[in-house]
């Protein structure tokens, strides 16, 4: 599971300048993917060989009932209660402004967090003298740091400092024939109802497993003869004590269960269609590697049922979601129960795709027959040449092919070879990397 950085301050002062910035400086552990939603706000990223988890609360949708100040100030409380070290962002040119301090305000409310005070806009050395205003803001481990975002000044220091305060890694349960799954969506999309309606189900049998983090509270589930883990369930099961839904279970919480999943049940309202916001869990359920399902629910409420209705909506989806094509998508009522025993059935099979290994000469045959078929195409003169393949890894398969420049393995090729590899096995619901290497 990667430990959360959250990047809060009032806004303009560059929280999502700084955040794009951090995420250039890691080392590429995900090959970048057309289509996968732009303006992310959160985004794995590894430093010195410690991954962990970036998130820009600017780019958090919240209910705020009081306007932009009350907005700022749900995200910094969103931050706080789920980050395990937060960057708190102001602006080196403006110095310390009122709106800083109600976001320290809160900050300091929930009592001692790891703090880093980034000093943002010193674009030029001779603007230092405003750090040292920034010691009024009572926070922070160590000095305030300097930084440019847009110039990307200071920026290997600051990552080397939140090194220093990320926990220590937890050990994964590396139990294979559990399937864990977490169940991730907007507020109000019916996470809370899909996992009532499935842990009431007549034919499974349902414990508490002590959760890792805070008040998590992982439930074990057995059916048939699989067992589950469903991921962080606290505050799904009893309802109705905290107002805001928001709080109930945040964003940056449900991508803390996404971490610790194999399978991600990705919840869509039926009646809303696919928004923005779902748009960004996916491609975070995409990019930590995860099995997937697409769940409509609210399916009872939608109103064209004929086949083109049906047939315009999904379509829909799957264009709005063109990097997860490989996903199942299940029409579900978790108020009437329609389809909900489906969920565990396709758990199973994605469950079991995104632990299957194929044995190496079937892997070779398959890439020998799709490069004679179609040869990858030789720019400025080189062409790639594979020469073997064997998979690194399940969990998700990950393919190691050893080649003569691994540069010259493009995007469309690189899909070509994805497509084959999924005619021939399937490979439903989970993704699959393609890694290539220089053969010595
Ligand atoms: P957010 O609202 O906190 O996410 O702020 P943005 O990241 O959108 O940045 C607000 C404005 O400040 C944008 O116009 C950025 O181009 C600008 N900005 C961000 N970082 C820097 C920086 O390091 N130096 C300067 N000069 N401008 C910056
Ligand atoms: P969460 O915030 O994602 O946990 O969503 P909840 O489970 O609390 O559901 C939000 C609202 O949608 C509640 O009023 C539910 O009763 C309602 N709801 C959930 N699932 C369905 C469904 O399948 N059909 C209908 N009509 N309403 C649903």
């Amino acid at each position: 599971m990667n430990p959360v950085v959250a990047i809060v301050g009032r806004p303009n002062v560059g929280k999502s300048a700084l955040f794009n910035r951090l995420l250039q400086q890691r080392l590429a552990i995900v090959e970048s993917e057309p289509g996968v939603t732009r303006d992310r706000i959160y985004a794995t990223a590894e430093w010195s060989g410690r991954g962990f988890t970036l998130v820009d609360t600017g780019g958090i949708e919240v209910t705020a009932d009081h306007g932009i100040h009350d907005l700022t100030r749900r995200q910094a409380q969103l931050a706080i209660q789920e980050a395990d070290v937060v960057l708190m962002v102001v602006n080196g040119r403006e110095g310390l402004l009122p709106a800083d301090q109600e976001v320290a305000e809160e900050l300091r409310r929930a009592g001692p967090r790891q703090v880093i005070v980034v000093v943002n806009k010193v674009d030029d050395p001779a603007q230092m003298k405003n750090l040292y205003e920034f010691y009024g803001l009572g926070l922070g481990l160590g000095d305030p740091m300097a930084v440019s975002a847009a110039h990307g000044l200071g920026i290997g220091d600051l990552l080397d400092r939140i090194l220093t305060l990320l926990p220590e890694g937890e050990a994964e349960a590396g139990d294979e024939s559990v399937n864990r799954v977490a169940v991730v969506g907007r507020p109000n999309v019916g996470k809370s109802s899909l996992v009532n309606a499935i842990l009431g189900e007549e034919r499974v049998i349902v414990s508490d497993i002590p959760g890792t983090t805070r008040d998590a509270i992982d439930v074990g589930v057995v059916r048939g003869g699989s067992r589950y883990i469903f991921i962080d369930t606290a505050g799904m099961r009893r309802k109705g004590r905290i107002e805001h839904p928001v709080e109930r279970y945040g964003v940056i919480r449900a991508l803390r269960a996404v971490d610790r999943a194999d399978v991600a049940l990705i919840l869509i309202d039926a009646v809303e269609g696919l928004t923005e916001q779902d748009k960004k869990i996916a491609g975070y359920v995409f990019e930590a590697g995860r099995a997937s399902i697409v769940v409509i629910n609210k399916w009872d409420l939608f109103e064209d049922k004929s086949d083109e209705g049906v047939k315009a909506f999904v379509d829909g989806v799957r264009w709005g979601l063109p990097f997860m094509s490989y996903s199942p998508i299940l029409m579900i009522s978790a108020r009437t129960g329609q389809r909900v025993p489906k969920i565990l059935e396709t758990v199973d099979r994605v469950a079991g795709e995104y632990s299957r290994k194929i044995p190496t000469p079937d892997l070779n045959r398959l890439l020998r027959d799709a490069v004679t078929v179609s040869p990858p195409p030789a720019e400025r003169g080189k062409r790639l040449k594979i020469y073997y393949a064997t998979q690194g890894g399940t969990r998700p398969p990950t393919f190691l092919l050893f080649v003569n420049d691994p540069d010259l393995l493009y995007y469309t090729y690189r899909r070509y070879l994805e497509n084959r590899l999924r005619e021939a096995y399937g490979f439903d619901g989970t993704p699959i990397r393609l890694v290539a290497k220089e053969r010595k």
